[in-house]
């Protein structure tokens, strides 16, 4: 297949899912753990730019981008290119056995692109959740401490170490125990909801989170702070203005590793290179994945080389962490971000977004709040009547609604009343507003 052949707009020939997606869907059933949800039983056969083509012949709008993966669009043509290029040239020597180039430029890349301009070195992974693992390997390492701080709302992955990291149990933790020790949950700066008001959010939250980790964890035995800078699973929150600075000043102050966890909000997303550079918050590590693959599995941890070179030599590894294809994959990735200006992009798709959702939550009581940055926006959805009550079941009606009409879009949140917009970032500003369209009406039809 070649680039350019899917015209990017959304048809639908028949209902949703169509046949051979209920087909396909009965096998699933009978073959796929069933403890694997699938959001939208729609079939897809293949894909470009914002729009996917289900095994029927329709043709979706993607506003999901497959939770964040796919910035650079789906089948971005640079990412063909060098996969399909590098697939021929070998696959896999393991970077650990024989090494290869295209690891050790990925990895001067996200030294250039990640913040601050201290002397940075980089280790790869395969998933989110293995990079959030190694970075605490690596925090506890060069600390010598063993606790680690998670936030409220956090999602950091499902691996037995990133489940205790992760705050929601249902279903991310259900029956999964027993977790990994030493780690300690403070709250979020979490406006919305914030007990006094939206105001007083960033003081006292700091405070609470100081107070906290003083008394019930002791500063000299804490490794490492891990945060994301705006929080993904648990509901796109946006911690208050300047939270996130103090703490991570705070890290500084009695030697903790600040790690951000940038695997959702990374390379472009929130209309920066990294959600951290919006406040200048310069991190001693970050975790990326998701969008730095161009959709191949990748992921990594950057940081302070004397914190990354902390581990026994040897400590860090995997068999097929760094893989040669993905590193080409993300290496062409970032190119079109460079090239086709997706920091920019990112912003003028959150301006649309913002613009819209304000329309609607001025006819809608029940869109609660919107948040997000760049192309990570959101609406919580609430009760009609000034309680905040979480309305997820209203939540799932408009999703419902959008599916029908052929619109993927993801739920998400703490109490499941969250609807995200994760655009690919090369989404045509056409197809963007007809995708606002009809998510205006999924909110008519499921409020009416
Ligand atoms: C998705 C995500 C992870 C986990 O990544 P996987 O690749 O699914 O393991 C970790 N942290 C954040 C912030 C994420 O959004």
């Amino acid at each position: 297949m070649t680039a350019g052949t899917i015209e990017q707009t959304r048809r639908l020939v028949t209902e949703l899912p169509g046949p051979k997606s209920r087909e396909l869907a009965l096998r699933r059933k009978a073959a796929v753990s069933h403890a694997v949800s699938v959001g939208m039983e729609v079939y897809i056969d293949r894909a470009e730019g914002a729009i996917l083509v289900d095994v029927d012949g329709n043709q979706l709008i993607d506003l999901g981008s497959g939770i964040a993966v796919a910035s650079v669009g789906h089948a971005d043509p640079r990412v063909v290119a060098a996969v399909t290029e590098q697939v021929a040239r070998f696959t896999h020597t393991c970077f650990m056995v024989t090494p290869y180039q295209g690891y050790v430029e990925l990895c001067e890349k996200l030294a250039e692109l990640t913040p601050g301009t201290h002397e940075k070195r980089s280790a790869l992974f395969n998933s989110g959740a293995e990079a959030v693992e190694n970075a605490v390997k690596i925090a506890r390492a060069h600390t010598g401490r063993t606790a680690v701080i998670a936030f409220d709302h956090a999602y950091h992955g499902r691996t037995n170490l990133t489940m205790a990291l992760t705050a929601k149990v249902m279903p991310y933790k259900a029956g999964f125990g027993p977790f990994a020790p030493e780690i300690y949950r403070v709250p979020m700066a979490y406006p919305y909801r914030w007990p006094t008001g939206p105001e007083n959010c960033a003081d006292e939250a700091f405070a609470e989170f100081t107070s906290r980790v003083h008394v019930q964890v002791g500063e000299e035995n804490v490794a490492a702070v891990l945060v994301e800078p705006i929080q993904g699973e648990g509901g796109f929150i946006v911690p208050a203005a300047g939270f996130l600075a103090r703490v991570a000043q705070w890290c500084r102050d009695f030697g903790i590793v600040f790690i951000a966890d940038e695997i959702q909000t990374g390379f472009c997303r929130t209309g920066d290179w990294f959600a951290c550079d919006r406040e200048g918050i310069v991190p001693d590590v970050i975790t990326t994945a998701k969008a730095l693959g161009g959709g191949m599995p990748i992921a990594a941890v950057t940081g302070r080389a004397e914190i990354m070179d902390a581990p026994v030599v040897g400590g860090l590894g995997g068999t097929y962490g760094g893989n040669p294809v993905s590193c080409a994959a993300a290496l062409a990735a970032i190119e079109t971000m460079t090239q086709g200006g997706l920091v920019d992009r990112a912003r003028r798709i959150g301006t649309e977004i913002d613009h819209r959702l304000r329309e609607l939550s001025a006819q809608f009581p029940q869109i609660g709040d919107i948040r997000g940055r760049g192309a990570m926006m959101a609406m919580e959805l609430v009760r009609p009547d000034g309680s905040k009550t979480p309305d997820a079941v209203l939540t799932k009606a408009i999703l419902a609604g959008c599916a029908r009409r052929g619109l993927v879009a993801l739920g998400c949140g703490t109490y499941g009343n969250v609807i995200r917009l994760l655009p690919p970032l090369v989404i045509e500003f056409s197809l963007l507003a007809e995708a606002l369209d009809i998510l205006a009406e999924s909110v008519a039809e499921a409020t009416a």
